[in-house]
């Protein structure tokens, strides 16, 4: 089932660029469908290897021009961290994603989704919003850092 979800996803960047006159590739359409079964986000290097898994003689200046193509036309969105690492995502994949990143030792973790969503309350409650997705990237000091520092 999930194959079948990322098949139609695929279809849907081969789709969204031939309408926008870009030659249909098999190497591309291969690309694609890779991509699409991303669920997070994913740096270059991280796509590639991953892409290199399957299509062992591909090169890494393809499979970025191939990223930097679904991100001129809006089909892979980028987000940048404070490492200053461009991750990228499918871009109708849902954002649920919050990252707290420690400016001290570089850690990057995952904010829970459950405790992030409490903060959204006060915005959801009073109508004025209703949220769908999100990405956000809080900095700071992590835990054990600023025990050190304290
Ligand atoms: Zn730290």
């Amino acid at each position: 089932m999930k194959t079948i979800h990322s098949a139609k996803k695929a279809q849907t960047f081969k789709d969204n660029l031939q309408a926008r006159g870009y030659k249909s590739t098999q190497q591309r359409n291969r690309i694609f469908e890779i991509f699409a079964q991303i669920n997070h986000s994913i740096s270059a290097d991280e796509f590639y290897r991953q892409v290199k898994k399957r299509l062992p003689r591909i090169g890494f200046a393809t499979v970025y021009r191939t990223l930097k193509l679904l991100e001129r036309n809006g089909l892979a969105s980028k987000l940048f961290l404070n490492d200053g690492l461009a991750r990228y995502q499918p871009s109708f994949a849902k954002h649920k994603e919050a990252f707290f990143f420690c400016e001290q030792c570089s850690v990057v973790q995952k904010i829970d989704q459950k405790e992030l969503e409490l903060w959204f309350e006060p915005l959801v409650d009073n109508k004025k919003y209703s949220i769908r997705n999100y990405r956000l990237e809080i900095n700071g000091l992590c835990s054990s850092c600023k025990q050190t520092l304290a």
